[in-house]
């Protein structure tokens, strides 16, 4: 007789959705249940019974034929994928005896943890960190994706709350700025349309034609990088016409007085204009919408954040929504990330206070210079959990090269064969989220959950949790740590004296309730919530000042060009496919047939030349050169290219992913990730 389980997706998306798998148990023993249904909990107030569609054929991925279900050893060149089977004991001596080496040898220091959002279970993701803390090892930034964003977030409104979700229906007019909600926060989606139902306009500003552009009522293609300066422009023409929310600026904000004398004299129409490529008339069309809205919500895409003056765009919008009093307004202000409002206890997961002195740190997005350069001592040994280096960090040919060397000993902990688990000298079978148990927040709704195991692991598979116990007692650490289940530590989790937790009952989260932070429903804005020094919103900051930044909001231009720029006249742009989750979801054959079965260059007619549609072309800038396959398109701007989705090398043409051509400077505020600030130059093959 079938039965229901409930989990949580467990991707690396806003949305953390409560899944109701449909298990049958084949057989006569509990190893032999079977997920053979993955659908939404229509229960929770936000998945609503619904999945993505990456997600609600998961049995797909669960019982794929390419699943690592044993631990396996390298028998062959690195990157070359050959591999022997081996036990677990075995598994486990090897890499601990190497752990140990590595210490006795070189130090800590020359360990390194290299992890990401591949599992966002609090527990399992978190856990592994704690080992490595009190190993020592090179300390791990993990600035990869919203850091630039989320500092210009902070910076002006606070780190922490910005719209629920839930709200959105109260809004009059969407702007979705800078993100593909369709393809990334497909939840967030029924909210905006019981708004448009009741009147609003959804808006979309993107440099590219994305879905949800495609469903918007109005789409603008600014050019990328260029935020800052049109949200500049929209506050400019809102006080040419008085129609600013003064009483809310004197109120709630500083700094106004400089911005409006110092900056938004600059911002004319006509000059935003030629720095966003958008006609004047789109330009006021956009600020008498916003003027005329009551509760206009702003709902920004990380993706902003990765542009180098990523930091100062998210600043900007922010600093508008400011201007128009939005913030006060039951449905008005900003939409960004909800996952700083869980205030849990992480440091009872990730042990800070086992770390021995201070560890050098490594921004992940120079792990391919670390592995090639670093010295004093080298990284000598890498484990690999939750991430796939070598398909979504920049600097791709470097990432190879060292992930190629034959002094590292790399440990891969996957459910797949990747492109990275390729070049390991040992890797580890991971178990999907259907297999393991573990707690969840979201950073696109205001729910935490706990989810039991649905099935069986497949396999030999074992969690993070699982591999670290093991590894501590073989390294013969007998911290009662070590021995915590994931309840106990989940349990941990939930300790938190913060204000969001309070009445929230542990054990009735355990028990698998959906349960929402102590955050009042239907707030009117979140203005009493500015989390700033100054505890208002900041149009100049003392603290950036401090830093020697910009203080004042401003757009200061576009980055300076590079070497290349002169060569390199096209901009490059890589945002998420609507298959993929990163680099997820690209084993399935089936996904990469939905994305053009192979990686797709989005080019206007205006940069085409010659190139026709299903033409290969080639795009190269001084770390290196990608084929792709052409789709000539008004679908993006003149001089912008858009190559969606983190392929994996292996699927592209040549065996060469887009992150060969992106680099890892860093943005401005943050010291983030800049994918989307890349230049290249284009030919037909
Ligand atoms: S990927 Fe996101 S939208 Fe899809 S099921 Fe998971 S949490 Fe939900």
């Amino acid at each position: 007789m079938p039965r229901l389980v409930k989990t949580v997706c467990s991707h690396d998306c806003p949305d953390a959705c409560s899944v109701l798998v449909t298990v049958e148990d084949a057989g006569k023993s509990p190893g032999d249940a079977r997920a053979v249904q993955f659908r939404g909990d229509p229960d929770h107030p936000v998945t609503r019974g619904f999945l993505c569609g990456k997600v609600n054929t998961y049995e797909q991925q669960v019982y794929s034929n390419d699943r690592v279900l044993h631990p396996l050893r390298r028998c062959g060149p690195k990157g070359e994928g050959a591999f022997e089977r081996i036990g677990w004991d075995e598994a486990i001596t090897a890499i601990a005896g190497r752990i140990s080496l590595a210490e006795e040898e070189t130090g800590g220091e020359s360990i390194l943890q290299y992890t990401y959002a591949g599992t966002m279970g609090l527990v399992n993701r978190n856990c592994p960190t704690a080992l490595f803390n009190r190993l020592g090892a090179t300390q791990l930034r993990q600035n990869i994706c919203y850091y630039g964003a989320d500092e210009g977030y902070r910076v002006t409104v606070g780190s922490g709350y910005c719209v629920d979700p839930e709200d959105a229906v109260h809004s009059d007019l969407v702007l979705v700025w800078g993100a593909n909600v369709v393809t990334t926060q497909v939840h967030l989606m029924p909210f905006i349309d019981k708004a448009r139902k009741k009147g609003a306009r959804m808006i979309v500003i993107d440099p590219y034609r994305n879905r949800t552009a495609k469903v918007a009522d109005e789409w603008i293609g600014i050019r990328p990088g260029t935020d800052a300066a049109l949200a500049l422009s929209l506050a400019h023409i809102l006080e040419r016409d008085e129609l600013l929310d003064r009483d809310f600026i004197e109120r709630r904000t500083i700094g106004f007085e400089r911005l409006s004398r110092e900056v938004l004299p600059r911002f004319t129409p006509a000059q935003a204009a030629k720095i966003t490529g958008l006609a004047e008339e789109e330009i006021e069309g956009l600020a008498r919408q916003l003027g005329a809205a009551s509760a206009p919500l702003i709902k920004v895409g990380i993706g902003i954040g990765r542009s180098t003056a990523g930091g100062g765009a998210v600043r900007a919008i922010c600093a508008l929504a400011g201007v128009t009093g939005s913030y006060e307004t039951l449905g008005g202000g900003i939409q960004y990330d909800t996952g700083c409002e869980f205030e849990l206890d992480l440091d009872a997961v990730t042990r800070p206070d086992w770390l021995r002195g201070e560890p050098r740190v490594l921004n992940m997005t120079d792990i391919g210079p670390a592995l090639c350069e670093w010295q004093e001592p080298p990284i000598r040994f890498l484990y690999v959990h939750g991430t796939n280096p070598a398909a979504t960090a920049p600097l791709q040919t470097k990432v190879h090269e060292g992930l190629s060397r034959e002094d590292l000993f790399t440990v891969v902990h996957e459910r797949f064969l990747t492109d990275t688990a390729r070049y390991a000298d040992i890797v580890l079978p991971a178990p999907t989220f259907a297999e393991y148990a573990d707690l969840y927040k979201a950073y696109g709704h205001l729910y935490l959950q706990y989810a039991e195991r649905a099935i069986p692991p497949r396999g030999e598979s074992r969690s993070n949790l699982e591999v670290v116990q093991a590894l501590a007692k073989k390294l013969g650490y007998d911290d009662p740590w070590f021995s915590r289940d994931t309840r106990e530590h989940a349990r941990a989790l939930l300790d938190s004296s913060h204000p969001n937790l309070e009445g929230v009952d542990a054990d009735r989260v355990l028990a698998g309730e959906t349960t929402r932070l102590n955050i009042p429903r239907k707030t009117a804005g979140f203005a009493e919530r500015f989390k700033t020094p100054s505890g208002k919103l900041e149009f100049y900051s003392a603290r950036l000042e401090e830093q020697g930044l910009p203080a004042l909001i401003d757009f200061t231009g576009e980055r300076e060009p590079e070497e290349e720029a002169d060569n390199c006249p096209l901009r490059l742009l890589t945002p998420p496919a609507h298959s993929f989750l990163n680099s997820s979801f690209g084993n399935l054959e089936k996904a990469r047939r939905r994305e053009g079965g192979r990686p797709v260059l989005m080019i206007h007619p205006d940069d085409s030349g010659e190139i026709e549609s299903g033409d290969e072309v080639e795009i190269s800038n001084l770390h290196g050169s990608v084929r792709l396959q052409a789709q000539v398109t008004t679908d993006t701007n003149k001089g912008t290219l858009v190559a969606e989705g983190t392929w994996w090398p292996s699927h592209g043409i040549e065996r060469r992913g887009i992150n060969t051509l992106t680099s890892n400077r860093l943005t401005d505020l943050g010291g983030g990730s800049t994918f989307h600030d890349n230049r290249v130059a284009l030919k037909k093959i």
